[in-house]
């Protein structure tokens, strides 16, 4: 462990603390009947960072019903485009004002780096920009050859009250893929963030209140998923739920909304391949894989948690990778430096860990770290930078999401072996490709089963182009033009003019 490159605990000064968050329902902030309240401490530092108001049925109804007359009364999904931009853009401009101080809440929530999280929330405020340009653009269609005495019209309309419901990964950047765009759709929502990080969103709340967004238009309950993620699913007055989160519970909401038919919309997990060919740029390659495994500490559904390595250079490329790893900063995540910060929670290490001891014994090789990470005057779990050899596609190193820092190298002699394992996953959210041969890129996009495919990158995003998941990754997109079509519902109006419709009665 001595050779990684570690950032030891600083004295960062932090805000006071604990936060204290509360349901937004109807636009007032409010505690739970009972009283009841849960905590969040901070993954990396171990003191408390949060108390907030623990919600139950009593309070996800009122939060739906609160949504509910929110879209019925007009407040919202029947003002003009311009208006809901100008609101859109307002929130925009308010995220930007406060990055520093949300970033903070958001690092010490997660465990992730401050410079990370700074993006993050900076990011963020793109999304709503752009969904406010959506927002002014929306338009049906209309068809004019259906005979001389009829038009047709497709209007696209608000499909109503949407349920919210985020993970602990990126809980603003997630929230910010969904919201802006359900509210650009002129939707009312209702949002859960995950019990581990509630803060961001609260602050989300406060920054919306602020701007002036009528009450109603947007609810938030605190709590766990169940029973507040589970009444979001099958609550009769919500007409559709958009979820982030494992493949695991978004089986279980699909199942719940099933009861009233509703639409769902599901990100889930992934298991993302680069796949590196002899004659692609490999020092970029190297950096690129890099950054993908080990970036928001592998905590991220595109995590390139496995890569395919031709097997021509796989000893040296595992050599290169190592070397970066070495470099990559690990520790305390408010220091600006610090590359890679907490993981979530002790459990989640020793998960972590289960699977690269699970591969250790397969006969795989730990070419690098392979451990828990102490981070000198730090209270909270890390996980080394780890680099496993030798992975075959049966392991579950290679199957499974790991959500750690842990890199499964696999090997491949042509372009269809590595299909067959790149496609063998039952996930298919990302993967990319790293040759200078066009062919063999674009002969790899089109076979490769996964939402997103990266030439020679990897996890560029821009507001603009759309993203989601196949098979177990999900279904529905966000972001994009497509993200915005998804909180819409299609009206047929055909309309006959004059009076020319003939008698069906003789
Ligand atoms: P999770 O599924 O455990 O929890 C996500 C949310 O669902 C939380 O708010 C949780 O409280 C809630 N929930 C739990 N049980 C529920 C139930 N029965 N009904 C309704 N809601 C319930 O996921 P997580 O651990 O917070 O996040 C990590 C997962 O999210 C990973 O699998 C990751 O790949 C995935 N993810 C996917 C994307 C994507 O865009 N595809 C992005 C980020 C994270």
């Amino acid at each position: 462990m001595t050779d990684l490159n570690i950032i030891a605990a600083t004295d960062t000064p932090l805000p006071a603390l604990p936060f204290t968050g509360r349901h937004l329902i109807g636009g007032d902030w409010v505690d739970s009947d009972d009283g009841a309240t849960f905590e969040r401490h901070s993954p990396a530092h171990g003191t408390l960072v949060s108390r907030s108001a623990q919600g139950g049925q009593a309070e996800t109804d009122a939060a739906i019903a609160a949504a509910r007359a929110a879209f019925d009364a007009g407040v919202w999904s029947r003002i003009s485009g311009k208006d809901r931009a100008t609101m859109l853009l307002r929130v925009a401009d308010l995220i930007e004002a406060n990055v520093d101080e949300i970033a903070v809440w958001e690092t010490l929530e997660s465990g992730k780096p401050i410079s990370q999280s700074r993006g993050e929330v900076g990011g963020a405020a793109d999304l709503w920009r752009y969904a406010a340009s959506l927002a002014r653009t929306l338009k049906g269609d209309s068809h004019n050859t259906l005979g001389e005495d009829m038009l047709g019209v497709i209007l696209k309309e608000p499909i109503g009250v949407v349920s919210i419901i985020t993970p602990w990964n990126f809980p603003f950047w997630i929230l910010s893929q969904k919201l802006p765009f359900a509210l650009a759709a002129g939707c009312t929502c209702v949002i859960k963030p995950s019990e581990m990080t509630p803060t961001t969103t609260v602050r989300m709340g406060e920054l919306l209140v602020e701007a002036g967004l009528p009450a109603g238009v947007v609810n938030i309950v605190l709590g766990h998923g169940l029973p507040v993620g589970a009444r979001l699913s099958d609550h009769p007055e919500v007409d559709m739920v958009t979820f982030t989160g494992s493949t695991a519970v978004g089986k279980t909401i699909s199942a719940s909304a099933a009861g009233t038919l509703k639409k769902v919309a599901l990100e889930l997990g992934g298991k993302n391949p680069q796949v590196i060919f002899p004659d692609a740029d490999l020092d970029g390659a190297a950096d690129a894989v890099t950054f993908g495994v080990y970036f928001n500490a592998g905590e991220c559904c595109n995590s390139s948690s496995r890569i395919l390595v031709h097997e021509d250079i796989a000893e040296a490329f595992v050599e290169k990778v190592v070397a970066l790893s070495r470099r990559v900063a690990f520790g305390d995540p408010m220091d600006p430096r610090t590359q890679v910060g907490a993981i979530v929670t002790p459990e989640h290490n020793a998960k972590i860990d289960g699977y690269v001891r699970q591969a250790e014994a397969a006969g795989a090789k730990i070419c690098l770290g392979g451990g828990a990470l102490t981070v000198p005057g730090m209270d909270g779990q890390f996980y080394q930078p780890t680099v496993v050899a030798g992975v075959t596609p049966d392991m579950p190193i290679a199957r499974d999401e790991v959500f750690g820092p842990v890199l499964s190298v696999l090997t491949f002699r042509t372009l269809d072996e590595a299909l067959a394992i790149v496609n063998g996953a039952t996930y298919g959210l990302s993967a990319g490709i790293w040759s200078d041969n066009m062919h063999t890129c674009l002969d790899f996009a089109r076979r490769a089963q996964a939402g997103t495919i990266w030439t020679n990158t990897w996890m560029d995003g821009f507001p603009e182009m759309t993203f989601g998941g196949m098979k177990q990754s999900g279904q529905g997109r966000e972001i994009g033009s497509y993200g915005l079509e998804e909180f819409l519902e299609i009206k047929t109006l055909a309309m006959r003019i004059g009076k020319t419709r003939a008698a069906w009665v003789r």
